[in-house]
C-alpha cells in the first residue's frame, strides 16, 4: 500500500519521521514491542526463530488495531542449556530489562502512554519485575507471552506440549517463514531432566494444576540440563519437530493473532487515546 506521496503506509517506528510518530500517538497511543531471541533451535530452524515468527503476527495485529510496532532488539535472555551452543548469542537478564525500561521511556516521549511487551521466547518471566518497576514510574506496560494466550487450545491443534525447536515452533516457521526452513535436517529428540519427569511440567503441559514455564511468575523449576545426543553432538531440540505442518502453524497463528487484537482493542477502549492511566 502507498500514500499519494509515495511512501510505503508503515506501522513500524522505524520507518516514520519523528513528527509522523508524534501524530501517530495521537491517533493510537499503544505501542507494541516484539521481543524474541537470538538462539540456537536445532539443525533445520534459524536463530532467529523466535523474532521471526512475531513480525507477520504484529504486523496484522497493527493494521487492525492501528498500534504502533517498535523496533525490536532481536536479541533476548536465555535459560542456561542454550548457552553452549554456537550461533545462540544470550542478554545477560540485567542487560534485557535496562534495554525494555529504555526503549519505553524513550518511545513514552513521542506521546506512546500504553506498551505491550510481546514475547515471542520463553524469557517473560525475566522480566516480571520490570513490568512492575515501570509502572511505579507511571507507565502503563503489558507483559504478554503468546504461548500462555492460547494455551487453552493448543492441545486442539499439536499432539505434543510446547517445547524448542518441537511440534509448535517448527509449525509456526512453516507458516510464518517458511523461505528459512530446511526440515531435511529436523530431528525429533527429548530432553534430560534435572529431576524425574514426574515433578517437571512442559511450557503448555496438559496438566491442570502444574506449574507452567510461561506463566507470569512461574517458572518450572528443574530445567532441562542438555540439547545432545549421547554421545555429545549438539542437536538442540525438545520435541519432535516431524509432527509439524503448515497448516497447524496458520491456525495457530491465527489464534495468537485474533486474541492479541481483542486485547488492543479492549485497551484502546477502556483507555482512549491521550488518556494518562493511572498505574500507582
Ligand atoms: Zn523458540
Amino acid at each position: 500500500m502507498t500514500k499519494k506521496t509515495g511512501k510505503k503506509e508503515s506501522y513500524w517506528w522505524q520507518h516514520k519521521s519523528f513528527n509522523e510518530i508524534e501524530e501517530h500517538a495521537k491517533e493510537c497511543d499503544i505501542a507494541i514491542l516484539p521481543l524474541g531471541s537470538i538462539e540456537q533451535h536445532g539443525h533445520h530452524l534459524p536463530t532467529g526463530h523466535d523474532t521471526l515468527q512475531l513480525f507477520p503476527m504484529l504486523e496484522k495485529v497493527a493494521e487492525e488495531t492501528g498500534a504502533m510496532l517498535l523496533p525490536t532488539p532481536w536479541y533476548g535472555a536465555h535459560p542456561h542449556h542454550h548457552w553452549e551452543f554456537p550461533g545462540t548469542i544470550p542478554l545477560e537478564n540485567d542487560t534485557l530489562n535496562k534495554l525494555i525500561k529504555d526503549v519505553v521511556r524513550g518511545a513514552a516521549k513521542a506521546g506512546f502512554k500504553k506498551f505491550i511487551l510481546f514475547f515471542g521466547h520463553g524469557q517473560a518471566f525475566v522480566t516480571n519485575y520490570t513490568v512492575q518497576e515501570l509502572g511505579r514510574e507511571g507507565y502503563y506496560v503489558l507483559s504478554v507471552m503468546f504461548q500462555s494466550m492460547v494455551r487453552d487450545i493448543h492441545k486442539d491443534i499439536f499432539e505434543t506440549p510446547f517445547w524448542h525447536a518441537d511440534e509448535a515452533e517448527t509449525s509456526l516457521a512453516l507458516h510464518n517463514f517458511p523461505e528459512y526452513v530446511d526440515m531435511s535436517k529436523a530431528v525429533d529428540m527429548g530432553a534430560t531432566s534435572l529431576v524425574d519427569g514426574e515433578f517437571v511440567s512442559g511450557c503448555t503441559d496438559y496438566g491442570v494444576s502444574t506449574p507452567l514455564r510461561f506463566d507470569s511468575g512461574t517458572v518450572s523449576a528443574p530445567e532441562y540440563k542438555d540439547l545432545k545426543t549421547e554421545d555429545g553432538e549438539l542437536i538442540g531440540v525438545v520435541g519432535k519437530p516431524s509432527l509439524a505442518s503448515k497448516e497447524k502453524g496458520e491456525e495457530y497463528t491465527d489464534y495468537i493473532v485474533e486474541r492479541t487484537i481483542k486485547l488492543v482493542k479492549h485497551i484502546k477502549e477502556k483507555y482512549p487515546a491521550g488518556e494518562e492511566v493511572e498505574t500507582i
